[in-house]
């Protein structure tokens, strides 16, 4: 079922970065509301501590967000799983763009279940890292690059499904551009105190159907690089 699995070795882990860690996770997002079984059998099967500090590794599975340095952090596992099974629902997308890699944590998911992940980052330290990351678990269907994502990747569009996990007063207009006349895009949306996850759906005559799927937390979408 996932269309490409990491490396066995790549989960390998003991004590609170173990199989048993992952696998608690997994039933406590299920005990949550998630019901795509596919995306959680790729948390469960996604070492998240490979994504932040050594430090933190021993809390790698819990239900929340880590810091990743410069001001940033890997989303919680919860709107991980959310934001996947949103975007998957209506079939699996090809061709998907997301907007702030981060960790690469997103991405590395999204990669096991969808052929292509394009990754847009623009604080350059943070890209490289998450690039190391990629490679290391083997992952040749993600492309990323060092930019400012609200342009998104015109080269590359369209896309079938875009996900953006920093959070804006607005989905930039570039963006939704790129988006194809039957994609879906998922994203938080508000400030800081008040922002909403949502989806929006083309429906093939250049509109759009546009859902609240509930209050969430992201770091800000930001202009230009880093
Ligand atoms: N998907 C990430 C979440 C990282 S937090 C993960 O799984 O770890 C959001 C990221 O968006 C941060 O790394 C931040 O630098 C990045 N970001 C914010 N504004 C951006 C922009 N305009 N273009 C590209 N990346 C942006």
């Amino acid at each position: 079922m996932n269309v490409h699995p990491l490396p066995p070795s790549a989960l390998k882990g003991e004590g609170m970065t173990s199989q048993r860690a992952r696998d608690r996770l997994a039933t406590k997002l299920k005990e949550e509301g998630i019901r795509d079984q596919r995306v959680i059998d790729v948390i469960r099967n996604t070492p998240r501590h490979h994504f932040i500090d050594q430090a933190l590794h021993s809390r790698a599975y819990e239900n929340t967000a880590l810091p990743i340095g410069h001001g940033q952090t890997i989303s919680q596992p919860w709107v991980v799983a959310r934001m996947t099974e949103a975007l998957l629902e209506f079939g699996v997308p090809q061709k998907v763009l997301e907007i702030g890699t981060g960790s690469g944590y997103q991405a590395v998911v999204l990669a096991q279940i969808v052929p292509q992940i394009y990754t847009v980052e623009r604080i350059e330290e943070l890209l490289r890292q998450a690039r190391r990351r990629f490679r290391q678990l083997g992952l040749t269907n993600i492309r990323s690059r060092h930019d400012d994502g609200k342009l998104g990747w015109a080269d590359e569009a369209p896309f079938d499904a875009i996900i953006l996990t920093a959070a804006g007063d607005a989905i930039p207009h570039a963006i939704l551009d790129q988006l194809s006349p039957t994609g879906v895009l998922v994203a938080p949306v508000g400030s800081p105190s008040n922002q909403m996850l949502i989806r929006m759906r083309g429906d093939g005559q250049g509109d759009f159907i546009q859902e609240e799927l509930g209050a969430v937390s992201f770091v800000p979408l930001l202009g230009g690089i880093g």
